[in-house]
C-alpha cells in the first residue's frame, strides 16, 4: 500500500512521510524474516534445499543488486570468481544468497571509503573442514572489505544473536544483530566454516566454506 500510495501525486511533506514509514515497515519485515530464521536454525527445522543451480548466475545477481548500493556510498565493489570454480552445482542458491548478501550488505554498510571485493575460489577439500566426497566440492568465498574494521577483543563476538560491536553500531548503522549468527548456522548447514579477519580502522574479511554437489550431465549427485 505504501508502493501504491508513493506512486500518486502527493506533496513534498507527504512524499516525506511514505518514504519514512516505507522503509520502516521494510525494516520490520527484514527483522521478522531474521527472528523467524534463528527460532527456525535453534529448533532445528531448517532444511536446505537441494536444487541446480548455476553459480556464476548467483554471484553475478547479488552483485548487481549490491552494486546498486556501494554506488550509493561512492564505493567500488568487486567480484572475482576463479575459473576453476564449477558453475554447474547442487544445493541451496536461495540460503547461499542470503549469507552474500548480508556479507556484503554488512561490508559496505561498515565502509566509507575504498572497496568492498568479493572473491569465489575452489578450496581444497584439506582445507575444509572434512575430507573430499565423491561428486562434491568445496567453494570458498571470501567477503573483504576497507572499512572501520571490528577491534580484535570483539572478533569472537560477532557471530553470536543480537550481539553488534558496540551500541553507537545501532544508532549510526541500524540493523538487528542477528545477520552473522543466521549465516553462520547456514555456512554449518552446508558443511562449512565460517571465520572473520579484521583490523581496526583498516578493515575486515569475512570467509566461508562450503560444499555443493557437482552436476553431472544434468543429473543431481548429491
Ligand atoms: P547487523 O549488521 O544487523 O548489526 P550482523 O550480525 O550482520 O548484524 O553483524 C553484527 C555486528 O558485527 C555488526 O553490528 C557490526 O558491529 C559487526 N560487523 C559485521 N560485519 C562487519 C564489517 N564488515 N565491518 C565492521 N563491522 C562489522
Amino acid at each position: 500500500m505504501a508502493e501504491l500510495l508513493w506512486e500518486t501525486h502527493l506533496t513534498m511533506e507527504q512524499r516525506q512521510y511514505v518514504r519514512i514509514f516505507r522503509s520502516a515497515g521494510e525494516n520490520l519485515l527484514t527483522l521478522i524474516n531474521d527472528i523467524l530464521d534463528l527460532s527456525k536454525v535453534e529448533a532445528g527445522h531448517l532444511e536446505l534445499e537441494s536444487v541446480h543451480f548455476d553459480l556464476g548466475d548467483l554471484v553475478e545477481k547479488v552483485c548487481d543488486i549490491m552494486v546498486l548500493k556501494a554506488e550509493q556510498k561512492k564505493i567500488e565493489l568487486v567480484c572475482r570468481v576463479a575459473p576453476e570454480v564449477p558453475q554447474w552445482l547442487v544445493g541451496d542458491p536461495l540460503r547461499l544468497r542470503q549469507i552474500l548478501l548480508n556479507l556484503m550488505g554488512n561490508a559496505i554498510k561498515f565502509t566509507e571509503e575504498g572497496e568492498v571485493l568479493l572473491e569465489v575460489s575452489r578450496a581444497e577439500a584439506g582445507q575444509a573442514s572434512e575430507g573430499k566426497e565423491e561428486g562434491t566440492c568445496w567453494i570458498r568465498f571470501s567477503v573483504k572489505d576497507t572499512g572501520i574494521g571490528i577491534p580484535a577483543d570483539k572478533l569472537a563476538k560477532v557471530f553470536d544473536s543480537f550481539t553488534q560491536v558496540d551500541s553507537s553500531v545501532t544508532r549510526k548503522y541500524g540493523g538487528s544483530g542477528l545477520g552473522l549468527a543466521i549465516s553462520q548456522r547456514l555456512v554449518e548447514l552446508m558443511g562449512g566454516r565460517i571465520t572473520v579477519q579484521s583490523e581496526l580502522g583498516r578493515g575486515s574479511d569475512f570467509t566461508f566454506t562450503a560444499r555443493f554437489g557437482l552436476q553431472i550431465s544434468g543429473e543431481a549427485v548429491a
